[in-house]
């Protein structure tokens, strides 16, 4: 008894270790996404599915769980989910069917894993973490990538288990377009809207490690095997624990040809800047200057979190490292 009571008093005496913060963001797409575009069933479908797959990915940061499993199980709620563009819910190819983009990446020992153009893999999040963590590769394609996925225990699925009523009309509505335009890559922004909503997420875990993750069909109607900046590591997904960590969304090609979320972290681990000064940099005087479309979620070692976009809204959530929950969509919120 005298050694339980002397063991209580020096463990009350012991000043709490404070514990390293915590933080999340993620998103479903940007695009022009406006109030009068959304019912109101609608927009609060998006953000209860977006606070679900907050709320399971900060359990896991909670729960001592690692950045990059927070921000597998945030991503695969979305994923599973129609609203996104991205598994269930993906858009469709010009083929009418999904090839489906998605990459990861840690913060810590710079370790990535990607794969493009999987028509097979249930979850392209899970196949870019197997490539990242099972092979000496960075990034897979194609057959090859499902193949690989297969064989190591992921779940292979028929091709039309990713098909939505609701993207077959987009498909319908921007080949139309496109024929008409004889195939011009400018449409108008009603149509590009129909083209993006791949999901993403940030985390940092208790053990001060970042890790970056996106997943994407790509864009509406796509042909002869595009891929977009999603399953690229640098471009759509990247992750350092000396600078921040990016997913971004929004129209590939110019994401690619900027490097964008490589570029927000060069920025802040070079120049001193912070994730919002770089962030906005890159979004509003980068890309929007080109007529680059999208945005970006984007997390710093501390905990700070920014979500700078230029088009009208971005489907995103985050708890920073004070716990501040924000669930947004449109531009100004
Ligand atoms: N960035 C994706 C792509 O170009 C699309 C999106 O973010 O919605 O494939």
């Amino acid at each position: 008894m005298k050694k339980i009571l002397l063991f209580l008093s020096v463990l009350l005496a012991t000043p709490a270790i404070a514990e390293n913060p915590i933080a999340l963001a993620i998103h479903g797409g940007a695009g022009t996404i406006t109030k009068a575009k959304l019912t109101d069933e609608k927009e609060a479908q998006y953000r209860a599915k977006l606070s679900e797959s907050l709320n399971a990915g900060y359990l896991v940061l909670k729960n001592g769980g690692t950045s990059e499993d927070a921000v597998i199980v945030a991503i695969q709620i979305m994923e599973d989910s129609p609203l996104f563009n991205a598994g269930v819910g993906a858009v469709f190819t010009w083929e009418e069917e999904h090839e489906l983009d998605a990459s990861i990446m840690r913060g810590h020992d710079k370790q990535a894993g990607a794969v493009a153009g999987v028509k097979r893999t249930k979850s392209p999040i899970a196949a870019a973490q197997l490539v990242m963590n099972n092979s000496v590769h960075v990034m897979l394609s194609g057959d090859g990538a499902d193949t690989f996925a297969g064989e190591n225990g992921l779940e292979m699925v028929d091709n039309s288990i990713f098909d939505t009523e609701r993207r077959k009309q987009a498909l319908e509505k921007v080949k139309k377009k496109l024929i008409k335009n004889d195939h011009a890559m400018s449409l108008d922004a009603d149509t590009v809207d129909y083209k993006f909503g791949t999901v993403g997420a940030v985390a940092l875990d208790k053990q001060g490690n970042l890790a970056a993750g996106t997943s994407t069909g790509g864009m509406t109607a796509k042909r002869w095997g595009r891929i977009g900046d999603s399953p690229i590591i640098g471009a759509g997904t990247w992750a350092d624990n000396q600078s921040c960590a990016v997913s971004a969304t929004g129209h590939g090609e110019y994401f690619i040809r900027h490097q964008v979320a490589a570029d927000i972290c060069s920025r802040v681990k070079y120049t001193g800047k912070s994730i919002e000064q770089a962030g906005n940099e890159v979004i509003h005087q980068v890309l929007s200057p080109q007529a680059g479309s999208g945005g970006v979620i984007i997390l710093d070692p501390k905990g700070n979190i920014s979500m700078p976009f230029n088009s009208e809204g971005m489907y995103r959530a985050s708890i920073d490292a004070n716990g501040k929950v924000t669930v947004a969509i449109f531009g100004k919120e």
